[in-house]
């Protein structure tokens, strides 16, 4: 008996190499299987006379084949089975490509359905390899049939043919995690039901209830999981804040806050000293100065004593904020210290004593800010920056070090605000929405390599006026093997030196540096003794040098539109007029719309926008990273209604039973969607 956990090889036609190739596509059980849903349908319903096809369209026929099949073999390794077949209206010729076996497989006289692509013309009607039944059979043609993603070794008829047989297998297993009131309230099928349809569907209606339930599920599950995670949040109440007044603040900055940045720093200050625990998100266009923001918070927890973490997801990032951040802050009397994976062991130590003791305020850092063995004597502000890079789980374990800490995320990838809400769920929001005078607008350029004698040419003139240059340096894999970013950078800088700017200052950087290489390229480049940069995406978040004014990314086709908008926000940071050049081969017309919303464009939110549209929201965050389960059915660009809907039950179910324990069924299944490991979460 196959039950859900039984492997793929269980199903007829799948053995050890196909096996291979669904493991691809995530497919291991009958369960993956089953919940390996279309991405489209193809609407075989319409049976058409074979006088009445137009050629272009698909249809189906139902024809008899009119004479036996005949074999051909054309060359080697082509063969050729054509045959006739008719109905009332006219005859239609029928070509199959290397399937010799179709010879003996169509009896002359039975009726048949065939659908395929019409060719040919009035006298002439033909079609090359129709999917083919007996009539009557309405297994694949007279029905509308699910289109897969497919990958190498996976077609679409094994894909059918084995679903089928995983649903026929096991759907009566399929247990229903939504209550049977939620399905009731919100109008939902059972599960059964929803999965049979969203495969093979009956007609449109059953496809559209099949899916609104399962996006519902998704939405609902997703929402649960949330607010689980949050919930494991220790529930003490945190400390609030005394109520002081920002002005000693905003008196030793160097410059004035734009109105967008007093606001968000007010909106804070105002949570930390409301008595609950702060929860807000700072959302600002890169450049748009969400540090000063984190600092404002930084300094006003540290008026009631409370020591902050700032957590940042590389350690150039780190270290620069603490570049930043410490010299300004020490001024006003908050202690800082950089706690990376390259602290010294002994430094380590001295500096986790001065955190549990209270003596440091403010500690700095990568992911090992919350390693088991970083204890704080008071932890009250949790900062963490681009937060979308860090994992909701990571967030949590963060805030279960303190007693409830205060939370505030910074995120320079505009978020499109569906997503926002349902990601960031009961989180408030500060826009900033306004960048720091006297900046300009980059202008941005997209051309093929067949510009890099005039894109030389100009960063000579750039570089001439005093001006540095990024250029993020393509990493194209050669073959299948990953691309080896040390060499690509290395390779690149040297014969860029070489050839192109014997005598100008170019330097690498990448990911494999240590982190005192990386430290050290970054001064040299920040103190302007190095006029070219050539990085990988390293530094794509947050790094900040205001003289650099060009940013050129090679291979431009292979970022995501956030991913470019982020690397462009690493010019324009100061008052020079500044540009980003994307230079790309790839004429594809995906690539093409890409590159043109860049050039259009400096808005984040509107790029974000488009990339969502683009891309979709499975791949907007590259799930994994997030730590959230990807969706597969529901759509944040169009299931607002719904997820108001999934968010409203989620809650209410929470409310009545706050750890699921009457739902076992609901919450293994979460816990098993969020990979929610024992030990991060309590
Ligand atoms: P992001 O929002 O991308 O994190 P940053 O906080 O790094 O932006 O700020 C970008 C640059 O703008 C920094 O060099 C910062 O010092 C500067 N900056 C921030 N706020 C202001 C302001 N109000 N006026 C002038 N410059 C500012
Ligand atoms: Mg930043």
């Amino acid at each position: 008996m196959a039950d859900m956990t039984t492997d793929v090889r269980y199903v007829r036609g799948i053995g050890e190499a196909r096996a291979k190739s669904l493991q691809k596509l995530g497919v291991t059980n009958l369960r993956e299987l089953i919940s390996y849903f279309p991405r489209a349908y193809e609407d075989r319903r319409e049976y058409r006379r074979i006088a009445d096809l137009a050629p272009g369209e698909s249809a189906c026929v139902r024809a008899v084949v009119a004479a036996e099949p005949t074999l051909a073999r054309v060359r080697r390794g082509l063969e050729l089975v054509k045959l006739r077949v008719v109905d009332e209206s006219a005859a239609l010729e029928l070509t199959y490509f290397n399937q010799p076996y179709l010879k003996n497989t169509f009896r002359t006289g039975e009726e048949y359905v065939f659908y395929g692509k019409a060719e040919g013309d009035l006298l002439r009607r033909r079609m090359t390899n129709p999917l083919f039944e007996r009539a009557g059979e309405n297994r694949v043609t007279g029905r509308i049939m699910p289109v897969y993603p497919l990958t190498a070794g996976v077609s679409q008829s094994l894909l059918y043919k084995a679903v089928r047989q995983g649903l026929d297998a096991c759907a009566d297993e399929l247990g229903d995690f939504l209550p049977e009131d939620v399905r009731a309230a919100h109008r939902l099928c059972h599960v059964r039901y929803a999965y049979e349809n969203i495969h093979f569907p009956a007609d449109d209606a059953a496809l559209a209830v099949a899916r609104r339930r399962l996006a519902f599920e998704e939405l609902y599950l997703l929402t649960l999981g949330l607010r689980l995670l949050r919930s494991r949040r220790s529930s003490a109440t945190p400390c609030a804040c005394k109520s002081v007044s920002l002005d000693p603040f905003y008196a030793a900055l160097p410059f004035t806050l734009t109105g967008a940045q007093r606001r968000a720093a007010e909106d804070v200050a105002r949570d930390l000293s409301a008595g609950r625990a702060m929860n807000r998100l700072v959302q600002g266009d890169v450049g748009s100065g969400k540090t000063m923001v984190a600092a404002a918070a930084i300094w006003y927890a540290a008026q009631s004593g409370l020591q902050s973490a700032l957590m940042a997801p590389t350690e150039i990032l780190a270290e620069q904020h603490f570049q930043t951040l410490s010299p300004l802050l020490e001024g006003l009397g908050v202690r800082c210290a950089l706690l990376t994976a390259s602290t010294g062991a002994k430094e380590r130590r001295a500096l986790l004593e001065r955190l549990a003791g209270g003596e440091t305020d403010l500690a700095i850092g990568t992911h090992a800010l919350i390693s088991p063995d970083v204890a704080y004597k008071n932890l009250g502000l949790v900062v963490t920056d681009e937060q979308h890079r860090f994992g909701v789980a990571q967030r949590a374990a963060l805030g279960a070090k303190g007693s409830d800490p205060h939370l505030l995320v910074m995120s320079a990838t505009p978020i499109p605000r569906t997503l926002a809400l349902m990601i960031y769920g009961d989180l408030d929001v500060s826009l900033i929405d306004e960048l720091p005078p006297g900046r300009q607008k980059i202008d941005t350029f997209a051309v093929n390599t067949s510009y890099h004698k005039r894109i030389w040419a100009f960063l000579r003139k750039l570089v001439a006026e005093g001006r540095q240059a990024y250029i993020v340096c393509p990493m194209v894999a050669a073959n299948d093997e990953l691309p080896d970013e040390r060499k690509a950078v290395t390779a690149y800088a040297e014969k860029l030196q070489r050839e192109v700017f014997p005598d100008l200052a170019v330097a690498p950087i990448h990911g494999k540096l240590k982190a005192k290489e990386k430290d050290a390229v970054m001064r040299a480049f920040a103190a302007g003794e190095i006029h070219i940069l050539v990085s990988t995406t390293v530094i794509e978040v947050g790094v900040d040098v205001p003289n650099a004014a060009v940013m050129l990314i090679e291979n431009a086709e292979c970022f995501g539109l956030s991913q470019l908008h982020q690397l462009r926000g690493r010019v324009g940071r100061g008052t020079h007029k500044s540009y980003c050049i994307l230079v790309s081969d790839n004429d594809g017309e995906d690539n093409k719309r890409r590159l043109a919303v860049m050039t259009r464009t400096n808005n984040g939110f509107e790029i974000a926008e488009e990339d969502l549209k683009l891309r979709g929201p499975g791949d907007f965050f590259g799930a994994r990273q997030h730590g959230l389960p990807s969706l597969r059915v529901a759509d944040f660009t169009c299931d607002m209604e719904l997820l108001h809907e999934a968010r409203t039950a989620a809650e209410a179910l929470l409310a009545a039973d706050p750890a699921l324990t009457a739902h076992p069924a609901l919450r293994a299944r979460i816990d098993e969607l969020f990979e929610l490991k024992a030990g991060t979460m309590n």
